[in-house]
């Protein structure tokens, strides 16, 4: 399975906890995967259209499950996505109506009809919202490169405007991302390593988090002890795993808390064991302002460790509990 589809399948069961988040996240998916179409008589239906079986089973589960509307679905071969399967989902009107205005993509106007609002900003005012909106997104129009490929993750939004409107809530949500044009749409994307593990645990998937991080954390520390090829295979081996598990905890507390949360003397240890990912507890005792013995040290790293399954366990995702696709 495709790293895309693994964060993709792991959104896809996070439960939202409020209805306003429920909103935001069909705000995004509306964007990116609906169409309107007019009935007469000033009514109009809501259909989404995705060729990605995932996507539509959330769409399904956030309509039915959430908002306890009535939704019809099919599956059926499409020429314009090459021939592949394409799930439709749609709404009747009276539904389709009730989501515009609970969206707030329509609001009442003054003589009795409603107005178009456009593209909604107020769902992306509380940062609950702001997540399911940015999980909303990656859902419709994301991707991400296998983390062993190399660093990259993707929202093919299409028009310029949506596009800029995703950077600046990503923006509120303190991640950092760049627009581009790739065959005249827009694409809002992130190169950066530390981003992207922000963002993943952003949208809901630290599992997907943990497997990039492995890939990280793996790299530094393989460099690190090649270099210092002195010491016996056996040694190495050794060395890798115990300091490969205190990379990973320090880089997970750097992504999910910040290493300026921590008490000074642990934030030390923490960079010095970044820095060094190869060097023994010796020596990082050493390195120390003020030295330390390494039962001391492998105590302090001990703390670090707790607080990182800690972190981990606090992340605010809850799964959901019924089969996805
Ligand atoms: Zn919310």
């Amino acid at each position: 399975m495709s790293f895309s589809s693994e964060i993709k399948q792991e959104l896809a069961r996070v439960s939202p906890e409020k209805d306003c988040c429920v909103l935001a996240e069909l705000s995004a998916l509306t964007q990116t995967l609906g169409s309107l179409s007019l009935q007469g008589a000033g009514r109009v239906q809501l259909k989404y259209t995705t060729d990605s079986p995932t996507a539509a089973w959330r769409i399904l589960w956030l309509l039915r499950h959430r908002l306890k509307m009535k939704v019809d679905s099919g599956v059926s071969r499409e020429k314009r996505f090459g021939g592949r399967f394409v799930t439709t989902v749609t709404l009747s009107t009276a539904d389709s109506h009730r989501l515009l205005r609970r969206m707030n993509v329509l609001k009442p106007g003054d003589r009795g009809v409603d107005e178009y609002q456009g593209a909604p900003r107020r769902v992306v005012r509380r940062i609950c919202c702001r997540r399911a909106f940015i999980r909303g997104m990656f859902l419709g129009c994301g991707s991400a490169a296998a983390p062993e490929k190399g660093y990259h993750a993707e929202f093919v939004v299409g028009e310029d405007g949506r596009a800029r409107f995703l950077q600046r809530v990503l923006e509120m949500t303190d991640l950092r991302a760049s627009v581009t044009q790739r065959k005249n749409r827009a694409v809002v994307y992130m190169k950066d390593s530390e981003m992207i593990s922000r963002l993943l645990v952003s949208m809901g998937a630290p599992r997907a988090l943990l497997r990039l991080e492995d890939v990280r954390t793996l790299g530094v520390v393989k460099q690190q002890v090649t270099r210092a090829l002195n010491c016996d295979q056996a040694n190495i081996s050794k060395q890798l795993s115990s300091a490969r598990q205190q990379v990973a905890a320090v880089t997970r507390i750097s992504t999910l808390a910040g290493l300026t949360s921590l008490k000074p003397e642990l934030e030390e240890l923490a960079r010095l064991r970044l820095a060094n990912a190869s060097a023994s507890m010796e020596t990082l005792a050493g390195m120390l302002k003020k030295p330390l013995s390494k039962s001391g040290v492998q105590h302090r790293m001990r703390r670090l460790q707790a607080i990182a399954d800690e972190l981990t366990h606090q992340t605010p995702t809850v799964y959901v509990k019924e089969e996805t696709p």
